[in-house]
Protein backbone atom coordinates (compact mmCIF):
# COMPACT_ATOMS: atom_id res chain seq x y z
CA UNK A 1 0.00 0.00 0.00
CA UNK A 2 0.81 3.82 -0.21
CA UNK A 3 1.96 5.61 2.63
CA UNK A 4 3.63 9.26 2.87
CA UNK A 5 6.31 8.66 4.88
CA UNK A 6 8.53 11.59 7.37
CA UNK A 7 12.19 10.47 6.10
CA UNK A 8 13.31 13.70 7.36
CA UNK A 9 11.74 16.41 9.86
CA UNK A 10 10.90 19.49 7.85
CA UNK A 11 11.49 18.51 4.61
CA UNK A 12 8.44 17.18 2.49
CA UNK A 13 6.90 13.44 3.01
CA UNK A 14 7.85 10.92 0.43
CA UNK A 15 4.98 8.72 -0.77
CA UNK A 16 6.24 5.38 -0.77
CA UNK A 17 5.33 1.65 -1.30
CA UNK A 18 5.28 0.18 1.77
CA UNK A 19 4.00 -3.05 3.51
CA UNK A 20 1.59 -3.59 6.54
CA UNK A 21 1.63 -6.36 8.64
CA UNK A 22 -1.44 -8.67 9.45
CA UNK A 23 -3.31 -7.80 12.32
CA UNK A 24 -2.96 -9.91 15.61
CA UNK A 25 -4.49 -10.32 18.91
CA UNK A 26 -7.28 -7.30 18.92
CA UNK A 27 -5.53 -5.22 16.20
CA UNK A 28 -7.49 -4.53 13.24
CA UNK A 29 -6.63 -3.22 9.61
CA UNK A 30 -8.75 -0.14 8.35
CA UNK A 31 -8.70 1.21 5.00
CA UNK A 32 -8.38 5.48 5.56
CA UNK A 33 -11.17 7.16 3.65
CA UNK A 34 -10.34 10.28 5.19
CA UNK A 35 -7.65 11.51 7.19
CA UNK A 36 -7.53 15.53 8.49
CA UNK A 37 -4.28 17.51 9.15
CA UNK A 38 -3.94 18.14 12.72
CA UNK A 39 -1.00 20.99 14.00
CA UNK A 40 0.58 18.46 15.89
CA UNK A 41 1.12 16.30 12.89
CA UNK A 42 3.18 19.84 11.75
CA UNK A 43 4.76 20.69 14.91
CA UNK A 44 5.73 16.74 14.71
CA UNK A 45 6.98 16.72 11.24
CA UNK A 46 9.17 19.72 11.82
CA UNK A 47 10.93 18.18 14.65
CA UNK A 48 9.46 19.58 17.67
CA UNK A 49 9.02 16.85 19.65
CA UNK A 50 12.63 14.94 19.07
CA UNK A 51 11.74 11.09 17.51
CA UNK A 52 13.98 9.07 14.83
CA UNK A 53 12.74 9.23 11.21
CA UNK A 54 11.12 7.28 9.15
CA UNK A 55 8.39 8.00 10.77
CA UNK A 56 4.32 7.97 9.81
CA UNK A 57 2.37 10.61 11.01
CA UNK A 58 -1.70 11.30 10.82
CA UNK A 59 -3.74 10.61 13.64
CA UNK A 60 -7.29 11.78 12.79
CA UNK A 61 -9.18 9.22 10.13
CA UNK A 62 -11.78 7.82 9.35
CA UNK A 63 -12.12 4.52 7.66
CA UNK A 64 -13.40 1.12 7.08
CA UNK A 65 -12.42 -2.34 8.72
CA UNK A 66 -10.63 -4.28 6.41
CA UNK A 67 -9.08 -7.03 8.67
CA UNK A 68 -9.41 -8.23 12.34
CA UNK A 69 -6.81 -9.86 14.64
CA UNK A 70 -8.37 -13.10 16.31
CA UNK A 71 -8.92 -11.19 19.49
CA UNK A 72 -11.30 -8.48 18.07
CA UNK A 73 -14.43 -8.18 19.79
CA UNK A 74 -15.80 -4.90 18.74
CA UNK A 75 -15.44 -4.74 15.06
CA UNK A 76 -16.13 -6.58 11.84
CA UNK A 77 -14.91 -6.30 7.98
CA UNK A 78 -16.62 -3.79 6.62
CA UNK A 79 -17.72 -1.41 9.96
CA UNK A 80 -17.00 2.22 9.34
CA UNK A 81 -15.46 3.74 11.93
CA UNK A 82 -13.35 6.92 13.85
CA UNK A 83 -9.62 6.29 14.17
CA UNK A 84 -8.03 8.07 17.22
CA UNK A 85 -4.87 7.78 18.58
CA UNK A 86 -6.23 6.97 22.64
CA UNK A 87 -5.06 3.59 23.19
CA UNK A 88 -6.25 2.80 26.23
CA UNK A 89 -6.32 0.19 28.24
CA UNK A 90 -9.65 0.86 30.15
CA UNK A 91 -8.58 -0.68 33.61
CA UNK A 92 -5.29 1.37 34.82
CA UNK A 93 -5.79 4.52 37.61
CA UNK A 94 -5.48 6.92 35.14
CA UNK A 95 -8.93 5.51 32.63
CA UNK A 96 -10.16 4.64 36.20
CA UNK A 97 -10.15 8.26 36.91
CA UNK A 98 -11.94 9.40 33.35
CA UNK A 99 -8.30 10.20 31.64
CA UNK A 100 -8.00 7.61 29.06
CA UNK A 101 -5.54 9.83 26.54
CA UNK A 102 -3.16 9.61 29.52
CA UNK A 103 -3.37 5.62 29.75
CA UNK A 104 -0.49 4.46 31.73
CA UNK A 105 -0.72 0.75 29.99
CA UNK A 106 -1.56 0.97 26.84
CA UNK A 107 -2.30 -2.57 25.15
CA UNK A 108 0.41 -3.34 22.39
CA UNK A 109 -0.36 -4.30 18.81
CA UNK A 110 2.02 -6.47 16.32
CA UNK A 111 5.29 -5.39 17.06
CA UNK A 112 6.35 -4.45 13.42
CA UNK A 113 3.82 -2.73 12.09
CA UNK A 114 4.89 -0.87 8.67
CA UNK A 115 8.27 -2.15 6.72
CA UNK A 116 9.56 0.09 3.62
CA UNK A 117 10.76 -1.07 0.55
CA UNK A 118 14.37 -2.17 2.31
CA UNK A 119 12.46 -4.00 4.61
CA UNK A 120 13.07 -1.27 7.43
CA UNK A 121 10.52 -0.56 9.91
CA UNK A 122 8.45 2.60 9.70
CA UNK A 123 7.45 3.65 12.99
CA UNK A 124 3.13 4.80 13.00
CA UNK A 125 3.24 8.06 15.36
CA UNK A 126 0.51 8.53 17.61
CA UNK A 127 -0.42 4.81 17.56
CA UNK A 128 -1.99 5.77 14.40
CA UNK A 129 0.19 6.03 11.05
CA UNK A 130 -3.15 7.22 9.09
CA UNK A 131 -1.12 9.14 6.38
CA UNK A 132 -1.60 5.98 4.51
CA UNK A 133 -3.97 4.18 2.55
CA UNK A 134 -4.46 1.17 5.35
CA UNK A 135 -3.40 1.41 9.05
CA UNK A 136 -2.89 -0.95 11.76
CA UNK A 137 -4.90 -0.17 15.40
CA UNK A 138 -6.09 -1.11 18.54
CA UNK A 139 -9.71 -2.09 18.33
CA UNK A 140 -10.02 0.17 21.20
CA UNK A 141 -9.25 3.47 19.13
CA UNK A 142 -12.02 2.87 17.25
CA UNK A 143 -15.68 4.27 17.40
CA UNK A 144 -18.05 3.18 14.90
CA UNK A 145 -20.02 5.63 12.63
CA UNK A 146 -23.44 5.45 11.21
CA UNK A 147 -23.52 4.80 7.65
CA UNK A 148 -25.14 8.31 6.86
CA UNK A 149 -22.47 9.86 8.70
CA UNK A 150 -19.30 11.10 5.91
CA UNK A 151 -15.77 9.65 5.87
CA UNK A 152 -15.00 13.62 5.62
CA UNK A 153 -16.67 14.76 8.51
CA UNK A 154 -16.25 11.87 10.45
CA UNK A 155 -12.61 12.39 10.41
CA UNK A 156 -12.74 15.67 12.66
CA UNK A 157 -14.32 13.84 15.86
CA UNK A 158 -10.78 11.83 16.03
CA UNK A 159 -8.87 14.63 17.63
CA UNK A 160 -10.06 17.96 17.03
CA UNK A 161 -13.70 18.23 17.48
CA UNK A 162 -13.35 16.05 21.12
CA UNK A 163 -10.17 17.86 21.99
CA UNK A 164 -11.93 21.18 22.17
CA UNK A 165 -15.29 19.44 23.56
CA UNK A 166 -13.21 17.69 26.19
CA UNK A 167 -11.61 20.65 26.94
CA UNK A 168 -15.01 22.39 27.67
CA UNK A 169 -16.67 19.68 29.17
CA UNK A 170 -15.31 17.76 31.37
CA UNK A 171 -11.74 19.67 31.95
CA UNK A 172 -13.17 23.57 32.11
CA UNK A 173 -16.47 22.46 33.23
CA UNK A 174 -17.88 25.98 31.67
CA UNK A 175 -21.65 26.61 33.07
CA UNK A 176 -24.47 28.93 32.08
CA UNK A 177 -23.89 32.56 31.82
CA UNK A 178 -20.10 32.49 32.02
CA UNK A 179 -17.85 34.53 30.34
CA UNK A 180 -15.06 32.65 27.95
CA UNK A 181 -12.87 33.49 25.74
CA UNK A 182 -10.92 30.57 22.83
CA UNK A 183 -7.37 31.35 21.71
CA UNK A 184 -6.82 30.62 18.19
CA UNK A 185 -9.97 29.40 16.13
CA UNK A 186 -8.04 26.51 14.47
CA UNK A 187 -9.37 22.82 14.61
CA UNK A 188 -9.13 22.68 18.45
CA UNK A 189 -10.29 26.23 19.30
CA UNK A 190 -13.35 26.25 16.92
CA UNK A 191 -14.73 23.22 18.48
CA UNK A 192 -14.39 24.53 22.23
CA UNK A 193 -16.60 27.69 20.88
CA UNK A 194 -19.00 25.06 19.52
CA UNK A 195 -19.33 23.81 23.34
CA UNK A 196 -19.32 27.08 25.15
CA UNK A 197 -22.05 27.74 23.03
CA UNK A 198 -23.64 24.71 23.68
CA UNK A 199 -23.04 25.29 27.50
CA UNK A 200 -24.71 28.45 27.79
CA UNK A 201 -21.17 30.73 27.78
CA UNK A 202 -22.81 34.46 27.98
CA UNK A 203 -19.81 35.96 26.96
CA UNK A 204 -17.95 33.88 23.93
CA UNK A 205 -15.32 35.62 22.43
CA UNK A 206 -12.86 34.14 19.82
CA UNK A 207 -9.16 35.52 19.36
CA UNK A 208 -7.53 34.76 16.36
CA UNK A 209 -4.56 36.66 14.18
CA UNK A 210 -6.68 35.20 11.11
CA UNK A 211 -9.09 38.20 10.93
CA UNK A 212 -10.77 36.08 8.04
CA UNK A 213 -11.56 33.93 10.87
CA UNK A 214 -13.96 35.77 12.33
CA UNK A 215 -17.24 34.87 10.51
CA UNK A 216 -17.06 30.93 11.30
CA UNK A 217 -16.40 31.73 14.85
CA UNK A 218 -19.46 33.87 14.95
CA UNK A 219 -21.83 32.04 13.11
CA UNK A 220 -20.74 28.99 15.50
CA UNK A 221 -21.45 30.55 18.70
CA UNK A 222 -18.76 33.67 19.60
CA UNK A 223 -20.17 36.62 20.41
CA UNK A 224 -17.11 38.93 19.83
CA UNK A 225 -14.19 38.40 17.69
CA UNK A 226 -10.60 40.08 18.71
CA UNK A 227 -7.55 39.81 16.63
CA UNK A 228 -4.70 40.43 18.70
CA UNK A 229 -2.54 41.74 15.62
CA UNK A 230 -4.65 44.16 15.13
CA UNK A 231 -5.59 45.56 18.42
CA UNK A 232 -4.51 44.76 22.26
CA UNK A 233 -6.75 41.63 23.40
CA UNK A 234 -5.66 42.54 26.85
CA UNK A 235 -7.89 46.19 26.87
CA UNK A 236 -10.45 44.79 25.47
CA UNK A 237 -11.39 41.70 27.04
CA UNK A 238 -11.48 44.15 29.90
CA UNK A 239 -13.82 46.40 28.59
CA UNK A 240 -15.84 43.46 27.24
CA UNK A 241 -15.95 42.25 31.08
CA UNK A 242 -16.38 45.91 32.48
CA UNK A 243 -13.11 45.44 33.99
CA UNK A 244 -13.26 42.01 35.99
CA UNK A 245 -11.61 39.88 33.27
CA UNK A 246 -13.21 36.24 32.05
CA UNK A 247 -14.03 33.16 33.72
CA UNK A 248 -12.33 30.47 31.79
CA UNK A 249 -10.05 31.05 28.51
CA UNK A 250 -8.89 28.33 26.76
CA UNK A 251 -5.90 28.36 24.52
CA UNK A 252 -6.11 26.16 21.33
CA UNK A 253 -2.53 27.68 20.26
CA UNK A 254 0.24 25.29 21.21
CA UNK A 255 2.83 28.35 21.78
CA UNK A 256 3.98 29.51 25.50
CA UNK A 257 3.47 33.15 23.51
CA UNK A 258 -0.49 32.51 23.45
CA UNK A 259 -0.61 30.13 27.35
CA UNK A 260 0.73 33.92 28.46
CA UNK A 261 -1.71 36.01 27.35
CA UNK A 262 -4.03 33.68 28.44
CA UNK A 263 -3.19 34.56 32.26
CA UNK A 264 -4.01 38.04 32.86
CA UNK A 265 -7.61 37.59 30.76
CA UNK A 266 -9.15 35.57 33.53
CA UNK A 267 -10.89 37.65 36.57
CA UNK A 268 -9.39 36.31 39.98
CA UNK A 269 -10.58 32.87 40.76
CA UNK A 270 -10.22 32.67 36.92
CA UNK A 271 -9.33 29.22 34.96
CA UNK A 272 -6.73 28.88 32.03
CA UNK A 273 -6.98 25.98 30.19
CA UNK A 274 -4.10 24.27 28.10
CA UNK A 275 -5.73 22.52 25.09
CA UNK A 276 -3.03 23.38 22.43
CA UNK A 277 0.53 20.69 22.44
CA UNK A 278 3.28 23.17 22.38
CA UNK A 279 6.44 22.02 21.15
CA UNK A 280 8.82 20.42 23.93
CA UNK A 281 11.24 23.12 24.21
CA UNK A 282 8.84 25.51 24.64
CA UNK A 283 8.76 27.23 27.98
CA UNK A 284 6.24 29.78 29.29
CA UNK A 285 7.13 32.87 31.56
CA UNK A 286 4.03 33.07 34.24
CA UNK A 287 3.44 35.64 36.82
CA UNK A 288 3.66 33.57 39.84
CA UNK A 289 2.45 36.11 42.26
CA UNK A 290 -0.58 36.52 39.79
CA UNK A 291 -1.55 33.10 39.84
CA UNK A 292 -1.17 32.77 43.81
CA UNK A 293 -2.52 36.42 44.58
CA UNK A 294 -5.54 36.10 42.27
CA UNK A 295 -6.27 32.13 43.07
CA UNK A 296 -5.98 31.86 39.48
CA UNK A 297 -5.89 28.08 38.05
CA UNK A 298 -4.02 26.52 34.83
CA UNK A 299 -5.13 23.46 33.52
CA UNK A 300 -3.58 21.03 30.92
CA UNK A 301 -5.72 18.39 28.87
CA UNK A 302 -4.31 16.23 26.56
CA UNK A 303 -7.20 15.18 23.94
CA UNK A 304 -9.74 17.18 26.01
CA UNK A 305 -9.50 14.44 28.45
CA UNK A 306 -12.51 13.00 25.93
CA UNK A 307 -13.64 9.40 26.96
CA UNK A 308 -14.33 8.29 23.13
CA UNK A 309 -16.55 5.52 23.87
CA UNK A 310 -18.86 8.20 25.70
CA UNK A 311 -18.33 11.58 23.63
CA UNK A 312 -17.79 10.48 19.91
CA UNK A 313 -21.59 8.97 20.41
CA UNK A 314 -22.61 12.15 22.13
CA UNK A 315 -20.93 14.31 19.52
CA UNK A 316 -22.47 12.44 16.70
CA UNK A 317 -25.51 12.89 17.80
CA UNK A 318 -25.50 16.26 18.13
CA UNK A 319 -23.73 16.89 14.81
CA UNK A 320 -27.42 14.64 13.78
CA UNK A 321 -29.13 17.08 15.40
CA UNK A 322 -27.67 20.15 13.68
CA UNK A 323 -26.48 21.67 17.23
CA UNK A 324 -22.79 21.54 16.17
CA UNK A 325 -21.08 21.62 12.55
CA UNK A 326 -18.87 19.50 11.18
CA UNK A 327 -18.71 20.09 7.37
CA UNK A 328 -18.42 23.35 7.67
CA UNK A 329 -14.98 23.24 9.41
CA UNK A 330 -13.74 21.90 6.77
CA UNK A 331 -11.88 24.74 4.13
CA UNK A 332 -9.69 22.35 1.75
CA UNK A 333 -9.92 18.77 0.77
CA UNK A 334 -6.83 17.34 -1.19
CA UNK A 335 -6.62 13.96 -2.75
CA UNK A 336 -3.95 11.45 -0.65
CA UNK A 337 -1.16 12.10 -3.43
CA UNK A 338 -1.35 15.96 -3.11
CA UNK A 339 -0.68 15.35 0.67
CA UNK A 340 2.63 17.50 0.60
CA UNK A 341 0.25 20.52 -0.55
CA UNK A 342 -2.39 20.15 2.25
CA UNK A 343 -0.04 20.42 5.07
CA UNK A 344 1.34 23.86 3.71
CA UNK A 345 -2.41 24.52 3.65
CA UNK A 346 -2.90 23.19 7.07
CA UNK A 347 0.25 25.55 8.47
CA UNK A 348 -1.28 28.25 6.58
CA UNK A 349 -4.02 30.81 8.46
CA UNK A 350 -5.95 30.67 5.18
CA UNK A 351 -7.41 27.37 6.11
CA UNK A 352 -9.77 25.90 9.10
CA UNK A 353 -9.45 21.90 8.64
CA UNK A 354 -7.68 20.20 5.51
CA UNK A 355 -8.72 16.77 4.80
CA UNK A 356 -7.35 14.45 2.69
CA UNK A 357 -9.73 12.02 0.97
CA UNK A 358 -8.67 8.55 -0.76
ZN1 LIG B 1 -4.50 15.95 16.65
ZN1 LIG C 1 -5.36 2.63 31.06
Amino acid sequence: MKAAVCREFGAPLSLEDVTIAAPEGQAMKVKINACAICHSDITYMRGGWGGTPPLLFGHEAAGTVVETGDGVTSFAAGDRVVVTLMRSCGTCPSCGDELEAICATPPAINEKIITDSADAPVITAMNTGAFAEEVLVHERQCIAIPDELGFDEASLLGCGVITGFGAVTRVGKVQAGETVAVIGTGGIGINAIQAARIAGASTLVAIDTAADKDALARKLGATDFINPAAENAQERIMAITNGTGLDAVFVGVGSSKAIESAIPMVRAGGRIIIMGMPASDDLASIDASDLSGSAKTVIGTKMGSAMIREDIPKLIALYQQGEIALDELISHRFTFDQINAAIDMAASPASSRVVITF
